[in-house]
């Protein structure tokens, strides 16, 4: 997943999508609704006077089933509703029906015509034309029938983003062409990586290995994207090592401290005579290690870990197993978040800062980890376990505001929050729900009796 620019959120923001995709209300929920009415008695006394009844309105809130992350982020690309045919298919089917109308396979990108599709076959085209760091990536993407899907709607504050789940790159629009070629640098990166196995977790995987997974899996892609932009520049053009510069501010991408050390690093390859392939990729390590120093990138990636983390809390997961496995996400994966094709991984003995230093300068961050990582705890081993008491003490000393806080609340906040155009973090959200608690809304007056809809035969 490639975190937007900042420059494209705020941009963003005036074209907020207004549409929102919703279910299609069955028959079953708008009878729901007036759950007052469905006992024998209120049913009596509708039967009774039903002239004076106005009909139940459908109702605003009923249970939503949960969609799949990624036939969500179709729906909310696609300009109507589901049709009651495309309803009917199984998720499967669904799947197959949304990638066939928003995707094509990179193998078949030189006999693409669709206009949609245009700006990502051109951003493929450039990539195979960048040897050492560009052309394996667009290799590995024809071999594995790799589907990229133009999206113009995207979560708020991603890009683009690669989704393992299904194999597929959700390529968002990058209003500039070396933005696209660089976001879909980033993206088959992932593709890589999971072909690795890196981009699974288990439930029995401590919070650390988790974030250790997250953060290394996407300071590797950044770093590509360096050593992408720079043999550009190599070849003669130079736009896209200056769009790395510009795009933003204050980020791992802009530092002008990482485009010295890459620079510097590279040159200092070649001077000891290296090959340009091998001092690009010597590059990328010393950029792969400096992503974790920005504090935007952080907090972008630890918010993604966490919401991904507080998701298996609400769904109670952490409840299937009592076993907690540390140090999963060892060196050994570490070494292979660079591997691309049959080339050297450029992240080989690559170093990532220690937990604690990855909240430094957010308390509120670490908080909120600390918070989630206390009911997973509670989740596995029970609320009486000694190692719980030990972290709620360790917590209540740490003046923790977020323990005890109430999951399955945070992480409904969390699923709205996603498709809204703006990024907010998870500490964000959870300080919403606790002012709400501390301010609760007076209770809705209840509501007038109704007249329920009639069941549709097939209901
Ligand atoms: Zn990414």
């Amino acid at each position: 997943m490639k975190r937007r620019s900042l420059r494209e959120i705020f941009n963003s923001r005036a074209v907020k999508k207004a549409h929102r995709t919703t279910l299609a209300l069955a028959g079953a929920a708008i009878v729901a609704s007036c759950t007052t009415l469905q006992s024998d008695s209120h049913l009596a006394f509708a039967d009774q006077r039903p002239a004076v009844l106005a009909p139940c309105p459908p109702d605003t809130a009923p249970p939503k089933p949960k969609l799949a992350y990624a036939e969500e982020l179709f729906r909310q690309n696609d300009s109507a509703p589901p049709s009651e045919a495309v309803l009917r298919m199984s998720p499967e089917e669904r799947m197959q029906y949304y990638m066939k109308k928003f995707c094509f396979e990179a193998h078949t990108a030189a006999n693409d015509n669709d206009p949609r599709d245009q700006a990502v076959v051109a951003a493929l085209n450039t990539l195979s034309n960048v040897t050492f760091m560009g052309k394996p990536l667009v290799d590995l993407a024809d071999q594995e029938h790799l589907r990229l899907c133009a999206l113009r709607h995207m979560p708020a504050g991603t890009a683009a983003q690669y989704l393992a789940s299904d194999t597929f790159v959700a390529a968002g629009q990058n209003a500039k062409k070396q933005g696209q070629v660089l976001d879909l640098a980033h993206e088959i990166t992932h593709a890589a990586q999971d072909k690795q196995g890196l981009l699974r977790y288990g439930y029995v995987w401590d919070i650390e290995s988790r974030v250790r997974r997250n953060l290394s899996t996407e300071a590797a892609p950044v770093a590509l994207e360096f050593a992408v932009a720079y043999e550009k520049k190599l070849s003669g053009d130079d736009s896209y090592w200056e769009y790395l510069k510009k795009h933003d501010a204050n980020t791992a991408y802009t530092s002008a401290d990482n485009h010295k050390l890459f620079e510097d690093t590279y040159n200092a390859g070649v001077a000891q005579g290296a090959s340009q392939n091998d001092a690009l990729r010597a590059g990328a390590r010393a950029i792969f290690e400096r992503v974790f120093d920005s504090d935007d990138w952080r907090n972008f990636y630890l918010t993604s870990e966490l919401n991904s983390y507080i998701e298996d809390i609400a769904n109670g997961k952490f409840r299937l197993f009592t076993e907690i496995h540390r140090g999963v996400f060892d060196q050994d994966e570490v070494d292979k978040a660079g591997k691309i094709g049959s080339l050297p991984s450029f992240t080989e003995g690559a170093r990532l800062p220690a937990y604690a230093a990855l909240f430094r300068g957010s308390q509120k961050m670490q908080w909120a980890y600390e918070a989630a990582d206390i009911e997973r705890h509670r989740q596995a081993l029970g609320a009486d376990h000694a190692t719980v008491r030990a972290m709620e003490k360790r917590a209540a000393d740490n003046k923790n505001p977020y323990t005890g806080i109430d999951f399955a609340e945070v992480n409904r906040r969390l699923g709205d929050v996603r498709w809204s155009s703006r990024f907010q973090s998870t500490w964000q959200v959870m300080d919403e729900v606790i002012k709400d608690r501390a301010n609760p809304k007076p209770a809705p007056a209840p509501a007038a009796p109704c007249l329920p809809a009639p069941k549709p035969p097939s209901a």
